[in-house]
């Protein structure tokens, strides 16, 4: 009989995993309405069962794509969700449309797919996913004022 092999992680440790994964409650991640604004051509916008409400646009849930390729494209530019990618210097610079669905659909209950005119659709967008990258004012002044940067 041993008990070696037991693994100890000290509460450090666990306090750090625990801040960087931070699970939202679950109130915060179910969708009460869901409106992909596709005639407008305006974006997705979701009000929530814990009363927030959220909206993006088009183009940057585009850029937010979650498939891996898109997320090791921006891994490798250093972007982040929704960032676009930095236009190259051309001489005519050719006239690209704003990012649009073709159209979008539930993925089970937990997330939300587009097909994108330009053919992509890989990218499965879970509520989680777009509620912690909410735009509103109140979320991405949070997000700026978070990372401990000493001031
Ligand atoms: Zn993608
Ligand atoms: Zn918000």
């Amino acid at each position: 009989m041993s008990h070696e092999g037991i693994r100890i992680v000290s509460k450090e440790q666990d306090a750090l995993e625990a801040e960087a994964e931070r699970p939202l409650p679950r109130i915060a991640i179910t969708p009460e309405k869901v409106r992909v604004l596709l005639t407008e051509g305006k974006g997705l916008e979701i009000d929530w069962a814990d009363g927030h409400k959220s909206a993006w646009t088009f183009a940057w849930l585009r850029d937010a794509c979650p498939c891996a390729t898109c997320n090791e494209e921006r891994k490798a530019d250093g972007r982040k969700s929704g960032q676009p990618k930095p236009k190259p210097t051309e001489l005519l610079p050719m006239y690209t449309p704003p990012a649009k669905p073709a159209s979008a659909h539930a993925v089970g209950r937990y997330a939300l797919q587009f097909n994108w005119l330009d053919g992509h659709s890989g990218g499965i967008y879970s509520w989680d996913y777009l509620r912690k990258n909410c735009q509103c004012r109140e979320c991405t002044f949070a997000a700026a004022e978070t990372p401990g940067v000493p001031n």
